[in-house]
């Protein structure tokens, strides 16, 4: 899940970022709206913390802008504390929540879970066929098999496991496990998908994983 957070205070955008790296998210960060606005248009984000306080376009306005052209990313606004009108008026505008700084890194994790869990994303725990990936334990399942999995792995799993049956293009998947430093002549995309097949797919008949020549990847059963 990539991850998009529009922060011009620098700390705070550092301390978001490497919380949600920790938790396997693909983080990209801008650091003024205008910036944010472009990063929102140009990528494909999974979600996109907005801070309302910005230099250059606000917080609100650039909702207004990307809700104008579509842009369909649950946001997050954070809000300065006593800033009542914000919150309605940036809820008014599209916003899916919102929360008041200062605050815990768990709040801001249970606030991007439910926002994942509405769209799209409705069990807590991922299945397809017998495998089985649980987001609070981070542990894969295949069969009887428990599979412990690195950051990139477990990012890279959840990824195709929210999208069964879905043709994923090398960089499709790219833009949603890894964030903007991601080079894309690299084979890394590959790579990580060969450590899913050898932990999941090499001891069972039933590949799931397969290869689309000349795109990408399939979770899938034949
Ligand atoms: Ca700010």
């Amino acid at each position: 899940m990539r991850i998009l957070v529009v922060e011009d205070e620098k700390k705070v955008a550092a301390f978001i970022k490497r919380g949600l790296e920790q938790e396997s998210y693909a983080v990209d960060i801008a650091h003024d709206g205008k910036e944010g606005e472009l990063y929102a248009e140009t990528n494909e984000y999974d979600v996109i913390i907005l801070d309302i306080m910005l230099p250059g376009k606000s917080g609100l306005e650039v909702l207004k802008g990307l809700k104008e052209k579509g842009i369909k990313a649950p946001v997050l606004l954070l809000t300065a504390r006593d800033s009542v009108e914000d919150k309605v008026e940036g809820l008014n505008l599209g916003a899916d929540d919102y929360l008041t700084k200062p605050f815990a890194f768990e709040e801001l994790l249970a606030r991007l879970r439910a926002l994942m869990r509405r769209g799209t994303y409705t069990t807590p725990v991922l299945k397809f066929a017998d495998l089985s990936l649980d987001p609070v334990t981070r542990k894969a399942r295949r069969g009887d098999k428990e599979v412990e999995l690195t950051v990139k792995e477990y990012a890279l799993l959840e990824y195709l496991l929210r999208n069964p049956n879905r043709v994923l293009s090398r960089t499709v998947i790219a833009e949603h496990v890894w964030d903007q430093t991601f080079d894309s002549e690299t084979n890394v995309v590959d790579v990580y998908i060969n450590h899913l097949r050898n932990k999941l797919d090499k001891d069972f008949p039933k590949k799931l994983i397969h290869t689309v020549r000349g795109v990408g990847y399939v979770l899938k059963e034949d």
